[in-house]
This record gives C-alpha cells, structure tokens and sequence, in this order.
C-alpha cells in the first residue's frame, strides 16, 4: 500500500509527524510526503522535521508567497506530476490551507482515494480562506477524519451522509502530538519572564484589517502591564506590523521569533493563560490545562467555549481586557474535567482504518 502526505504548513507538521510516527509501524505500507514550500522558513518548517522525527520530504514544490490563486494553481500542477508518476492508493490531506484543498483536487481528479484528517469543522465564516479550503476538501474526500462529534454532526447536516464516503470520529491528532510530546517540552534558548501570558496571532482576519490588528495590540500592551506577554511572531503577522511601520523599540509586549513545536509546548506548560486566534492553539490550551482567550468572532471548537475551557473575545480592546481579567480569575481554581477529542490514539485508529479499508 502507498500513501502520500501532502503537507506545507505547520500545523500539518505537526499532524503529520502523528501519522508518520504510526505509519512506521506498518509493514507493507509506503508513505511518502509532499511538501508544498508553503511555510519554507527554518523554525516555520525545518525545525518541525527535525524535533518531531518527522521523515524528509520526498517531494519539495517550493510554491510560497503567492496569492491564492497562483499558490493553489502552481500546487495543484506540482501535486499531480508527483501523483501521475507515483500513483499511490490513497492521499492524505491535513487541516484547512490551501496545501489541502490543492492535494485533494489533484488526487480526486486522478480518481485516487482521498483522506481529509480534521473533517467536519466549521467557522460558518465564509470569509476566511479555510473555511473554503475545508468544506471544499471535505466535499471530495473520501474517507472524513472528524476530531470531534461536533464535527461529525456538521457534516450530517450538510448532507454527508448521502454522499460516497465514510466518516470517521477519531479522535484529534494534536492531542496524541500533545500526550506524546508533553515530556519532551524544550525551554526557548530567549530569556523568557517569570510569569506571562502566551499569545499567537496569524489569522488574516486579523492581520488584514489594520483597525482590528491595532486594537489587539493595544489590549495586549495593556495586558503587559499586570502579565508580560510572550508574543512569538508569525512572518505574516511580522510583514503587517512593518507595513504599518509599528515600533517595534518601544513596546512593552515580548515578541520572540517563531518557536518549534517543543519549545512551544514548554511555553504553554509554564504560562499563565493562552490568548490566540490558532485553531491548535486553542486545543492545546485546554491539553495543557489553561485558559484560553480566541481573538476572533467565532471558533471551530465550540465544545471549548461550551465547556467553559475557552471564551470568544473579538478584536474589540475592552472585551479582550475583560475576557483576560475573567480568565485570570478562573486560572486560580482551573478545573479541566472533560475528556475532549478522543483518546489520544487518532493516529493509530486513522491508521488502522486505513490499512483495513485500502488494499
Ligand atoms: N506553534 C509552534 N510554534 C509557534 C507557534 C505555533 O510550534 O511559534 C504550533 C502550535 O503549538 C500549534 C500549531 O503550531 O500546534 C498551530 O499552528 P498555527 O497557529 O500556525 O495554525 P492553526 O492551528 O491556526 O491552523
């Protein structure tokens, strides 16, 4: 049996190195992976290989740093040379980027079977690009890989069930990558505070609207002011700031460049709340047992805010201030009794899955 992986960002690093590692236990099985050059820099995509084991690409595309059209189109032609020479049985796709959505219209079109790992979640936001990559991935794939019963029910009521495919409630990826990795945190070599807030902030929502980028930096400069803030910056995130020529010298937030996977599972374990608009942030906040304050308008994982785990701020500086007291109040007495996103065994089950369903 061959699989390929396509993969290019970093949290499909990081979802990958999960199935990589349980791949490896499969005699038979060839797995090869394709990296898109989505993310190429050293500590957005090497040091991810590197820490994680994760094996070297078979493939690089080094497609980056076009607009969506240019970047799917060039990833598409790229993906399907790759597929028209290695035929494999099945393609796995990861997540919610344009990585994704290119993988799976190329396999699709060659009539090779396609896996989506993290089907089924939505934002019901049809302005953000991975709401788009994810209903249109999950539309043609053919085995769904759901984290969570949320996402299964999304993909009942859209009609899944009538169409040709399997769904699969297995659990979350991220928390076997949590559980297996947690013992092997690595402290940032950057001094770091005593105590801080960790925040990540990379959705364009976000970056692309200078109005809502300012007001989350403003709460956060005034977060700083009782917590420091831990800030370690996304490329896009960096551009945005520069473009609006923000002062980098006279701030008191504490950016850090961008940190691999190890490192930042050290600095979630020692924060004192996580603010993030990530989509694996928010889970691993809840994995690590702290409070989460998302920076956008809505989430994908509704069973954190329903939990009571994770509270939706906005952009807007006040609510952001106010969620953050909130928080804070709740991190003194935390109580993460729910068992969220499976069993910590997604990978095996997806592995198994595949291995008993593809001959
Ligand atoms: N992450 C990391 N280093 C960082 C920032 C994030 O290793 O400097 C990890 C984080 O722990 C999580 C994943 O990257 O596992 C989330 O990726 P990102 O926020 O880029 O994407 P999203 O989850 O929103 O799709």
């Amino acid at each position: 049996m061959k699989i390929i992986s396509v993969i290019g960002a970093r949290p499909q690093f990081i979802k990958a190195a999960v199935i990589c590692r349980e791949f490896a236990h499969v005699s038979n099985l060839q797995s090869l992976i394709i990296h898109t050059g989505q993310h190429f820099d050293e500590n957005m995509s090497k040091v991810f290989f590197e820490e994680m084991g994760i094996p070297k690409p078979d493939f690089n595309l080094g497609v980056s740093g076009l607009g969506h059209g240019a970047m799917t189109g060039r990833m598409l032609e790229g993906i399907e040379d790759v597929l028209l020479k290695e035929m494999p049985d099945i393609v796995l796709v990861y997540g919610d980027t344009n990585s994704t959505l290119a993988g799976a219209i190329a396999a699709k079109k060659l009539h090779i079977k396609v896996a989506h790992v993290e089907a089924g979640l939505r934002s019901f936001n049809m302005d953000m690009p991975e709401e788009i990559n994810r209903i249109l991935t999950d539309r043609i794939s053919d085995f769904l890989f759901c984290p969570n019963d949320i996402a299964v029910e999304n993909l009942k009521k859209e009609g899944f069930v009538n169409f040709n495919c399997t769904i699969v409630n297995c659990g979350d990826v991220m928390k076997d990558a949590s559980l297996y990795y947690k013992s092997k945190a690595k402290k940032p070599i950057c001094s770091l505070p005593k105590e801080y807030v960790l925040c990540t902030l990379h959705r364009a929502e976000n970056t692309d609207n200078k109005i809502r980028l300012m007001s989350i930096i403003s709460a956060l400069e005034e977060i700083s002011l009782t917590y420091k803030v831990v800030l370690p910056l996304h490329p896009r995130t960096k551009k945005k700031l520069e473009s609006i020529n923000f002062d980098f010298s006279n701030t008191n937030i504490f950016f850090i460049d961008p940190v691999g996977y190890l490192e930042m599972v050290y600095l979630q374990q020692n924060c004192k709340i996580i603010l993030t608009d990530s989509g694996g942030l928010q889970k691993e906040a809840y994995f690590f047992g702290k409070y989460c304050i998302t920076l956008r308008d809505e989430t994908e994982w509704l069973d954190l805010v329903q939990s009571g785990y994770n509270i939706l701020s906005g952009a807007d500086k006040v609510r952001i201030i106010d969620c953050f007291k909130k928080s804070l109040s709740l991190s003194d007495h935390p109580n993460f009794s729910k068992c969220l996103y499976g069993n910590g065994k997604a990978g095996n089950t997806i592995t198994k899955f595949l291995v008993n369903n593809i001959n």
